[in-house]
């Protein structure tokens, strides 16, 4: 795996300052079953990081600070930490919407069979990875068989009303591309899906988000590997618009790693590039209560541009729908 953080330490990157937190992104744990080619967590079935049992408590009680609307809980595959249905539990009791980033296989490991179940009953959101609709490509860039044992988690969650007008139940994919090129305009390439999943499947869902693959982890060492690192840096900053520094995830998200500590986002975690508040170089959440972390500066590099090149890109999908 190369060094990435000292290819992207040098950067032209605007400065931008975090607005109003409403959103806790809580990276569970970098285990996975899958080991995908484009993930920016370096994630896979080694990975022994694993939040526990205190940090989660933390977690649950931060959920109760003012402004904090919705507890984002992502991984690896967040549903393998022991403590997940515990977060999900707490945080639902105190009222906090809760969005699980889904691999969709998970739904096939030990222990996880009754999963749809358990998040329909307390109203999770799902944000389920399919970075396409096609078999041969989602199984080039996530391993064999995983398009089709998405597709059944899919039509299992849709038996449940997940994806259903009038259900309350959200079940939204992503989408992401297969190499170092932008994703296409999310729209039109909603529609496609919509109609490839609903004509092949069966299959339902609320939206499609289109998200920039990040030069980051193992995608960003790969693209050094083949040479191909300079080249996409060039492609997302030729393709920078300025509108969406507006709304990049960073103003309204804070990241939270398996140890409890702090990061604008879960891409700057994965950087270990700390959230650095009131002159401290690093900054636990326990440290943050009843602190307002408005004002505070972002710590930009040059990966940055993944959120801002063309239609813009963050967990929710693209910033703007114009380009
Ligand atoms: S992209 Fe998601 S599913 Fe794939 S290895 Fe990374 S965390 Fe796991
Ligand atoms: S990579 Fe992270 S810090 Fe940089 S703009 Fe995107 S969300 Fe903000």
């Amino acid at each position: 795996m190369h060094d990435m953080l000292s290819r992207l330490a040098t950067t032209d990157f605007p400065p931008i300052a975090r607005g109003t937190t409403e959103t806790l992104q809580v990276n569970v744990g970098y285990k996975c079953n899958q080991t995908c080619v484009h993930c920016h967590v370096n994630a896979g079935p080694t990975r022994t990081e694993m939040m526990g049992r205190e940090t989660a408590d933390l977690v649950i009680a931060f959920l109760t600070s003012p402004g904090i609307r919705t507890l984002d809980i992502t991984g690896g595959a967040p549903e393998l930490n022991p403590h997940f249905r515990y977060l999900v539990e707490s945080a639902c009791a105190l009222g906090v919407h809760v969005m699980d980033r889904c691999n969709l296989t998970v739904l096939d490991e030990n222990g996880q069979h009754d999963l749809p179940e358990f998040l329909a009953a307390h109203r999770v959101e799902i944000v389920a990875s399919l970075p396409c609709y096609l078999e041969t490509n989602v199984d080039a860039q996530r391993g064999k068989g995983v398009f089709a044992s998405s597709v059944r988690a899919l039509q299992r969650f849709n038996r449940l009303g997940y994806g259903k007008a009038d259900s309350g139940l959200t079940l939204n994919l992503v989408y992401n591309p297969q190499g170092p090129v932008l994703p296409p305009a999310q729209a039109p390439l909603e529609a496609d899906y919509r109609r490839r999943l609903g004509d092949g499947f069966g299959i339902t869902f609320n939206h499609l988000y289109v998200l920039t693959n990040m030069p980051i982890q193992r995608f960003g060492s790969t693209l050094v590997s083949k040479g191909l690192f300079e080249e996409y840096m060039t492609l997302l900053k030729g393709a920078y618009q300025p509108a969406n520094l507006d709304t990049v995830m960073c103003r309204s998200l804070v990241s939270v790693d398996w140890q409890g500590y702090l990061y604008d986002c879960d891409f700057n975690q994965m950087l270990g590039l700390a959230l650095t508040h009131a002159g401290h170089p690093r900054t636990h959440l326990s440290e943050l209560f009843e602190r307002d972390l408005a004002g505070s500066p972002i710590n930009v590099r040059d990966h940055c541009y993944g959120c801002t090149a063309g239609q813009g890109s963050s967990c929710g999908g693209a910033l703007s729908q114009e380009q």
